[in-house]
């Protein structure tokens, strides 16, 4: 193993440690969460030892890169869009993304939804009144949600947000799950969460997340 190699298998060692540690105090099994390498920036020779290493989920937050990398890997990886969309790169998002996490605008599904036979999705909700940072506003989720499972084509997995800014993340993922628990209400097969970064991936885990976004933690400041 080369240097770059070393670094990433400790950091991916510790970071699944952590995970074990959180799940464990959370009273929950690790089972249910899944990890997703966010590789963003970084090449396809750590997507490719992060693979060795048994990771399967990767996200990517821009479509231009997403869609050179993700071909340039086996078959059996499931890849995650996390970043903002624009609707002329949904054609090309769905060619490469199993998942898209960042779906918070009425017109992106509907074009989706006319774009594939199915696609998984997560709604992505605003824990901050900070427009600019992305997500359907909570007061706005249920008939967002509700649309969104009208059109047919998308399946509904759950609810994606990030921590709010300025406030512990404990809080801000504490309504996440308030939330989900209300939407599962309505879509009964969105259960899932899909909240966590390096910074506060214990938090979300707490709170119930059954899929973390970790980039940094393991692959080093970008
Ligand atoms: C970049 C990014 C991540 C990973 O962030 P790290 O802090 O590097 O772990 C997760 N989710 C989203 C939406 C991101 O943009």
């Amino acid at each position: 193993m080369n240097n770059r190699e070393v670094e990433i298998e400790t950091n991916l060692a510790q970071v699944i440690s952590r995970i074990e540690k959180a799940a464990k105090a959370a009273g929950r099994s690790v089972e249910e969460i899944t990890l997703v390498a966010v590789t963003k920036t970084f090449p396809v020779s750590d997507i490719e030892f992060l693979y060795q290493l048994g990771i399967r989920n990767f996200g990517e937050n821009r479509n231009q890169e997403g869609s050179i990398k993700a071909p340039q890997l086996p078959d059996d990886c499931i890849w995650h869009f996390q970043g903002q969309i624009q609707s002329n790169k949904l054609k090309s998002i769905a060619l490469w993304a199993d998942v898209i996490h960042s779906l918070d605008d009425a017109s992106h599904a509907k074009k989706l939804s006319s774009l594939v036979a199915n696609k998984d999705i997560f709604i992505q909700l605003s824990l901050d009144s900070q427009p600019n940072r992305g997500g359907v506003a909570p007061e706005e989720l249920d008939g967002f949600a509700r649309a969104i499972a009208e059109l047919g084509n998308l399946k509904v997995r759950g609810l994606m947000a990030v921590a709010p800014l300025d406030e512990d993340p404990n809080l801000g993922f504490a309504r996440l799950k308030l939330l989900s628990n209300q939407l599962v209400k309505t879509l009964p097969m969105a259960s899932e969460m899909s909240a966590g970064m390096s910074n506060d991936f214990e938090s979300a885990i707490a709170q119930g997340a059954t899929l973390i976004r970790i980039g940094s933690q393991i692959l080093g400041v970008r």
